[in-house]
């Protein structure tokens, strides 16, 4: 099926990959002490990608960026059927790649082809050149010798390479030359569509831009469209034509390339942006930096899956709040919870993260309840012996549970997931954020 620029290529619908967390004879025994009973019985699973939607059309690259270990390989892997998807459609040209097996997804594999991170390793060094670049040829019986071998220096010219170099092995080359290696190797069986896993990161920043210019041109030549995933949004910046961004299994945004660097909408995709580093000498390196740990993959938050460190985290509608009143308990909540403080008085406590002035009615009663637990004027509390000591741990997780039920929990951002479409205002393509933010634009 042959498809013209700017049809859709690949459309990926609720594409979600589980594994389980670990294998072996008591993998699926759970012991918690503070249950009962304690043990229990069950499989936990890593939900490494969750429920992704997005589609890219013939001759585009869409940019996939996200922390490391935010599910971006595996999404990539999964729609290449690397991995087996645990639920969900990979509709490539109108067929479905996760409902293929056996001699028909090899065929199809012809059509799409995957350049990893590290080329030292993914070039067998026992191999020549001409060898490596000649092996998905014959893998999917495409030519004679002659023409594979003509193929292959063809291929070597058109990624920079020098023909003649078809006899040498992958150690003779450079890491830049390596990654050519693998490019002319992936373009051997003419495929539509190439998904590249970190191409670049391994090389020298120097070497990377050679590189993407490169793809860039085989790109226009060759009519490829490419996944492009990468964790450094500058890499993302020069290749793409639109940017998803992944956060732990989610896709959290989807924009045009300029849309989103001028109008991020996302606050983890605005946190991403200014930790970029500035280069400017008198500013002291990134501009910010995003606060506290990924959750884990096994179990992660309810509803937005970034509500855990985001900085915007909206207010539970259970309480009559002013802004400064939320915003004030939000910086407490987020303080007790990762004890960025030392014990200080009740009072003390009350000026430092509000003013002196407590929010009015019920939250204020569940703010004064955690400072009274906390306090180090409040009975029991304190340093000291080992038995004061886990007092005051207790107290502390007791402050943060309080805290986070009564608000954190109640938070639309626990209780829904988020799928907005946002207004662009570069352009006129989609622009998908997941976040509540923009519940009231609609
Ligand atoms: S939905 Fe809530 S927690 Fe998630 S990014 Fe938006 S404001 Fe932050």
């Amino acid at each position: 099926m042959d498809l013209e620029q700017g049809e859709t290529l690949l459309e990926v619908d609720g594409l979600t990959k589980y594994f389980q967390s670990d294998s072996g004879l008591f993998a699926s025994i759970n012991v918690e002490r503070d249950r009962f009973p304690p043990v229990s019985f069950g499989v936990d699973h890593v939900k490494a990608v969750d429920d992704v939607s997005f589609e890219i059309e013939m001759g585009e690259t869409l940019g996939l960026v996200g922390e490391s270990g935010c599910g971006k390989s595996t999404l990539g892997r999964t729609i290449l059927r690397l991995l087996d998807p645990t639920d969900g459609t990979i509709r490539f040209k109108g067929e479905d790649l996760a409902e293929m097996s056996g001699e028909e997804l090899r065929r199809k594999r012809s059509e799409i082809q995957m350049i990893f991170q590290d080329p030292q390793s993914s070039l067998d060094p026992r191999m020549k050149v001409g060898q490596i670049i000649e092996e998905p040829m014959r893998a999917h019986d495409m030519f004679d010798d002659e023409g594979r071998e003509a193929r292959a220096k063809e291929l070597l010219e058109k990624v920079g390479l020098d023909p003649h170099h078809y006899n040498r092995y992958p150690h003779a080359f450079s890491g830049g030359q390596r990654q050519r290696i693998n490019l002319a190797r992936a373009l051997s069986v003419d495929p539509d569509f190439v998904v590249c896993d970190e191409p670049v990161s391994a090389l020298d920043v120097s070497i990377q831009a050679q590189v993407l210019n490169t793809m860039e041109e085989l790109q226009e030549e060759f009519g490829l469209t490419y996944l492009f995933i990468a964790h450094d949004l500058s890499v993302i910046r020069h290749i793409s034509d639109r940017v998803a961004v992944m956060y732990l299994g989610h896709v959290v945004e989807v924009a045009d390339k300029t849309e989103l660097f001028e109008n991020p909408q996302h606050p983890y995709t605005k946190a991403l942006l200014e930790s970029i580093p500035v280069p400017d000498p008198r500013e002291n390196g990134a501009r910010g930096v995003l606060e506290g740990e990924v959750p884990s993959p096994i179990d992660p938050p309810s509803g937005c899956r970034f509500r855990t460190r985001c900085p915007r985290l909206i207010a539970p509608d259970a309480y009559d709040w002013t802004d400064e009143e939320w915003a004030q308990t939000r910086a407490f909540m987020r303080a007790v919870k990762r004890r960025t403080f030392e014990p200080m008085r009740a009072a003390e406590m009350e000026a430092e993260f509000f003013g002196g002035d407590l929010p009015r009615g019920e939250a204020g009663n569940v703010v004064a309840e955690a400072i009274d637990l906390l306090a180090t004027d409040r009975e029991g509390t304190g340093n000291g012996d080992d038995g004061v000591d886990a007092h005051e741990s207790t107290a502390w997780e007791t402050a943060t549970e309080r805290l986070l039920t009564a608000f954190a929990e109640r938070s639309i951002c626990a209780r829904e997931r988020p799928a907005y479409e946002v207004e662009s205002a570069y352009g006129d393509g989609e622009h998908f954020s997941a976040c509540h933010l923009h519940r009231d634009d609609r």
